[in-house]
């Protein structure tokens, strides 16, 4: 994303989070805020470092853009050899400083910064278990949870205690965690979310996004395996495991979405998958038409793969105006309804007497849809045949991805024409979940090792009663405030 994901339904989804770690480089913090500038794309309402020096933890956070967040003299403010960052979006929890990442933890081991992204499902019964048992919560952040757990777990051994806590979680996640001694990186045992290992200099990186290895000029080693615990300090790097695999079932949408075109997940290039989505798309739901655009930025990819396997002219229809906010981190509907008007503009040469394929990545409300679909027509186009590189979304993600509740997913509650008639498109035509995955090379649909929930509500894991987003804040704001 940079500014690359996923505007197309920019008021609809909100990405999940950026992790980064690294340890034994000279410069962790510099590495650590080029880094988190790769992710930002991943959450723009904090970003956050910490630093060991082998004696001392710092760190700072602040709420905002990586760029606003940390001057050179925030950086500077930063010695050690080691560092967590942060870029979040909340999932779970409110968008406060207070839950900003990485949250740093005091116990008797010493010092604790935990950077996370993802969302534990179990959370709220974990919240009320470790309450009952005396624990005192300072933020609504989950990851709060997981200290605790940590700090509970009783053990001298401090990779034991990690171990266990997280035996006890469940949900969709990949995780930083910084001690004086050591840096911690790992994954859920489903892999839903991804995290890749690196090397710099020496160094040992991890980030959520491959990218952030280019920027900062790391190689890329391996993906970090579900359930995979890597301890990396002084004495290098160890594999361990804190979880039997389960059925792996790696995030569709982050392929299809959130992650950056120039990403490799497990092996896969993000754009290169986008392309074959939008190939496979123009196979499946052909267009009468003169020529192709893409939602800038994230369907770009896809429709450059729908030009190139139709053979109609891919054009630059829609574009964005790149130095406004990410018009859904306002609050109001109102404000991100003026945010949509001065986001885009239509390239009324280009699409004056035309018929065009507006190719966008996906439709959850609905609501941007319609006014991308008005802009072309307003801009002199004579048809606009609406084309979706993922399937309907119908069911809510509990994995990290702050998705509507059922009732505001637009395919939960129409059908494929009746979206068609909301949105005033000509023709609309989205992927199956067949096609989908034949994308990616899969050709066995009851054995793959991909999660699709949110277009076929089969969650790859066991799912808990109270699993809304904000649901600790709503059961705790009484404290806070
Ligand atoms: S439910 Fe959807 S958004 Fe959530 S992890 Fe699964 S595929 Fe990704």
């Amino acid at each position: 994303m940079g500014d690359a994901v996923g505007e197309g339904i920019f008021d609809d989804w909100h990405e999940e989070c950026g992790v980064f770690g690294v340890w034994h480089h000279r410069n962790a913090a510099v590495v650590t805020n080029y880094a988190l500038y790769a992710l930002q794309h991943r959450g723009q309402e904090s970003a956050g470092i910490a630093v060991v020096d082998g004696a001392h933890m710092r760190h700072h956070r602040g709420m905002g853009l990586v760029s606003e967040v940390f001057s050179a003299d925030d950086i500077a403010a930063l010695p050690g050899h080691a560092a967590a960052g942060h870029v979040r979006y909340s999932t779970t929890g409110s968008s406060t400083l207070a839950n900003a990442q990485p949250q740093i933890f005091a116990f008797r081991q010493g010092n604790l910064a935990i950077a996370h992204n993802g969302n534990l499902i179990n959370a709220e019964q974990l919240h009320s278990e470790l309450e009952q048992q005396g624990s005192i919560f300072q933020s609504t952040s989950d990851t709060e949870v997981v200290a605790h757990l940590i700090a509970r777990a009783g053990s001298a051994d401090f990779i034991e205690s990690v171990r266990t806590s997280m035996s006890s979680i469940q949900g969709g996640y990949a995780m930083v965690l910084l001690t004086n001694e050591r840096l911690i990186a790992l994954r859920d045992p489903n892999g839903l979310r991804p995290m890749a290992l690196g090397q710099l200099d020496g160094a040992f990186v991890v980030a959520s996004e491959t990218c952030a290895f280019d920027t900062i000029g790391a190689t890329f080693v391996r993906d970090i395996e579900p359930g995979e615990l890597l301890v990396i300090d002084d004495a290098g790097l160890r594999s361990e495991r804190f979880a039997s695999p389960q059925r792996k079932a790696l995030c569709t949408f982050e392929y299809i979405y959130f992650a950056r075109p120039d990403s490799d997940i497990d092996g896969i290039n993000v754009h290169m998958l986008r392309k074959q989505l939008g190939r496979v798309l123009a196979r499946s739901c052909p267009a009468e038409a003169d020529l192709v655009i893409g939602v800038p930025d994230s369907s770009i990819s896809a429709a450059m793969g729908y030009a190139e396997e139709s053979g109609i002219p891919y054009e630059i229809g829609l574009i964005k105006n790149r130095y406004i906010g990410r018009t859904f981190i306002q609050p109001s509907q109102q404000q991100r309804q003026s945010g949509v008007a001065l986001k885009f503009n239509a390239v009324r040469k280009v699409m004056e007497g035309k018929r065009v394929v507006l190719v966008d990545d996906s439709i959850v409300r609905g609501t941007t849809s319609a006014r991308l679909v008005s802009l072309v027509r307003s801009a002199g186009a004579t048809a606009v045949h609406m084309r979706i590189s993922s399937p309907p979304v119908t069911h809510p993600c509990f994995y990290g991805i702050d998705t509507s509740d059922r009732t505001k997913l637009i395919a939960a509650q129409l059908s494929v024409p009746g979206i068609q008639q909301l949105i005033g498109a000509d023709t609309l035509g989205y992927l199956t979940e067949e096609q989908l995955l034949s994308a990616f090379g899969v050709t066995d649909m009851q054995h793959h090792s991909f999660c699709n929930a949110c277009f076929t509500g089969r969650y790859p894991t066991a799912l808990y009663q109270s699993m809304e987003k904000d649901m600790l804040e709503k059961t705790r704001k009484l404290v806070l405030r």
